[in-house]
């Protein structure tokens, strides 16, 4: 690859730089095959309300389950799957997969909310819409049962045709949540511009609560959130300590490895008999 010399820049990091592009490659032909055979799969991680001690909710999280490479992990195949536009068809199956598996667990007595990941590309579609209103229909699922988690990073693109967009699926009845936020860009002057049910702090505040200065930062979030009506849930909570101290803050909805980490539905059977007595 790396052919003759000159400013070629993979003259610089040749072999590294090699391998990186070939799994890359590799990823992005693979990742065209996946839905149909059938490589994907969900896991469910939950929502704790640590003030009345109860299951708040489930976010669903993709897994890949690759041929021969095994696991790849959704921080590496999701950029390539927005890239390549594959994030569109592997949404529709994985909000179809969602709200059909929380419409079992209602159906079993368990009313819990779900939460779908969407990137900003299934924005640029025209067919969001349309497609949040199949996997409802077909299963059956209450649109206040279905929540969609967005990022900051749609500041980028056209933000006023997303606003309408949000608003129109809020009017569906669907909530929506900005994901990891405090990490973005322009976080606070986004937040009177969309309207958002819910924003959940990174987990790179609560994994830094070491300094003063950090502690006043989480804590500005979760006095303003109040203050726009926002639910707040705090992601990334590994310990006692965490849940205390954002219990302190008034920040009662967590998510982290401390409740649960993202699990199978056999795996979930196990966790709901650990929480429930
Ligand atoms: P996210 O939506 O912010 O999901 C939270 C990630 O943090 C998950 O990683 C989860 O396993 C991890 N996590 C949860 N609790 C803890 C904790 O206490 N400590 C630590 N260290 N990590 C924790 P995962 O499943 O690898 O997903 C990574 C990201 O990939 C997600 O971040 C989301 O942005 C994206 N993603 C996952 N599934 C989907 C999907 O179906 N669609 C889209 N568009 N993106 C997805
Ligand atoms: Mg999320
Ligand atoms: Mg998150
Ligand atoms: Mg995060």
């Amino acid at each position: 690859r790396a052919k003759g010399a000159g400013k070629n820049r993979y003259c610089f990091y040749s072999e590294e730089m090699g391998h990186l592009e070939v799994r890359k490659m590799e990823l992005e032909k693979d990742l065209r095959l996946a839905l149909d055979n059938d490589q994907f799969y969900l896991v469910y991680q939950p929502k704790w309300n640590a003030r009345e001690n109860l299951l708040a909710g489930w976010e669903a999280l993709i897994r890949w389950k690759h041929p021969r490479l095994g696991m790849v992990s959704p921080g590496e195949f999701i950029p390539i799957a927005e890239e390549t536009g594959m994030i569109v068809p592997m949404t529709r199956w994985t909000l179809l997969q969602a709200c059909r598996q929380c419409k079992i667990w209602q159906d079993r007595g368990m009313h819990k909310p779900i939460s779908v990941n969407l990137s900003v590309r299934l924005f640029q579609t025209g067919r969001l819409r349309a497609m949040i209103r199949h996997a409802l229909e077909e299963t059956g699922l209450h649109p206040r049962m279905l929540e969609l988690e967005i990022t900051e990073s749609m500041v980028l693109h056209d933000i006023q045709d997303i606003i309408g967009q949000i608003e129109s699926l809020r009017e569906m009845g669907v909530r929506i949540s900005m994901d990891d936020f405090g990490t973005g860009y322009s976080s606070i002057g986004l937040l009177d511009r969309i309207p958002l049910d819910a924003l959940k702090l990174d987990r790179l505040f609560i994994n830094n609560l070491e300094t003063p200065t950090k502690r006043a930062v989480i804590s500005a979030i979760i006095l303003m959130a109040e203050n726009l009506e926002l639910e707040v849930i705090a992601e990334g909570v590994e310990s006692r300590e965490h849940v205390e101290f954002l219990m302190q803050l008034g920040c009662h909805v967590m998510q982290g490895y401390y409740y649960g980490r993202p699990m199978n539905t056999d795996e979930i059977e196990m966790w709901m008999r650990t929480v429930t007595p």
